[in-house]
């Protein structure tokens, strides 16, 4: 991958990926200060890009975002916000290494 995308179907549905410069503009709802977050109503994305953040913690934000998105779109709803964070968390980075790791993406430079 050159770049990182700025558009995404996650479970066919279309997704809007902004890159942003500030924490807190990585908030879809701009209240807090977020590596990123996702709009489920308005089919947004936002990760926070700004140097020197490495683009694999880049995209393991991006593919927690994703993770996010394929749980609510599967009505999987956590009673523990913590635990789900945890999870996602967890999934996030073993993926993006396996998939870095046996060369099935390359991150851009
Ligand atoms: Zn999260």
């Amino acid at each position: 991958m050159k770049q990182f995308p700025k558009k995404l179907k996650i479970l066919g549905v279309p997704y809007k990926v902004f890159y942003v410069n500030n924490l807190r503009e990585a908030d879809t709802e701009g209240k807090d200060e977020v590596f990123g977050s996702i709009s489920h109503c308005d089919k947004i994305i936002k990760i926070y890009i700004k140097p020197p953040r490495p683009s694999e913690a880049i995209f393991i934000t991006l593919i927690h975002e994703i993770i996010h998105a394929i749980l609510n779109d599967a009505g999987l709803d956590f009673a523990d916000e913590m635990r789900e964070e945890h999870v996602i968390k967890t999934l996030a980075s073993c993926f993006v290494s396996f998939l870095v790791d046996n060369k099935f993406v390359e991150l851009p430079k």
